[in-house]
């Protein structure tokens, strides 16, 4: 894998929050402010230009390239956490040109840790995490069996689903669907969707490289 495989997970990530956008804003009406289907089609457009015009950067520069963007095109909170979760993959994977599956595994582990770093969520508090911590453990576990990349990943991308659907009955503690206390509760997460979208282009992404 190569700068190829990130800027063709970007524009996967693109097609994908723009066909759901409309889901993700239903989503997020319903325990938060409407916005998140267009935050992350604004941010991840914008992400996708921003690569466009690239000339031969390194995955990891690509990555913090795309981390940057979403910070100054998306003003709510998936903005800046995804913003420092690409920003903290990139720096993982240095200068170096090409990475592998325990590499990915690096780059995914270093953004989740930089989206409960700065967010302070933990799993169970109904956000992004809890699809996007599955998924990374699943992929660890399956790249460190051995298990062919694609599949690994197709794991991952499910377990990030499950997590997503998993968000139902929970009650939010961390962003503005908290504020809603018990009344969260029963509505799925809408950054946690968006999550499980992103897990399922990168698998996309990969199984599509040359
Ligand atoms: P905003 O809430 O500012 O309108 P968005 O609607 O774009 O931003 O994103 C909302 C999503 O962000 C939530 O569904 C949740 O998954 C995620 N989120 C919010 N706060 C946090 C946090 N502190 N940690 C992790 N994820 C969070
Ligand atoms: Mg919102």
């Amino acid at each position: 894998m190569d700068a190829t495989t990130i800027t063709s997970w970007m524009r996967e990530i693109e097609a994908s929050v723009r066909a759901e956008r409309d889901h993700l804003v239903q989503l997020d009406a319903a325990i938060g402010d409407a916005d998140h289907g267009i935050n992350m089609t604004r941010g991840f457009e914008a992400v996708v230009r921003a690569l466009g015009a690239d000339n031969g950067s390194t995955p990891g520069r690509l990555l913090i390239i795309a981390g940057r963007t979403l910070v100054s095109t998306v003003g709510g909170a998936s903005g800046p956490l995804w913003g420092s979760a690409l920003r903290s993959g990139g720096r993982a994977l240095g200068d170096q040109t090409t990475f592998d599956g325990p590499q990915l595994v690096e780059v995914l582990a270093a953004a989740l840790a930089s989206v409960k770093d700065l967010g302070t969520a933990s799993l169970g508090d109904k956000t992004m995490v809890d699809a996007l911590e599955p998924a990374v453990d699943t992929l660890r576990a399956k790249v460190a069996d051995g298990e062919p990349l694609p599949r690994a990943l197709d794991e991952a991308a499910a377990a990030a689903e499950e997590g997503m659907r998993g968000t139902i009955p929970l009650q939010a503690r961390k962003g503005r669907a908290s504020y809603l206390g018990e009344r969260s509760v029963g509505h799925q997460d809408p950054g946690a969707t968006s999550t499980a979208l992103i897990v399922r282009a990168l698998q996309r992404a990969v199984t599509s490289a040359p």
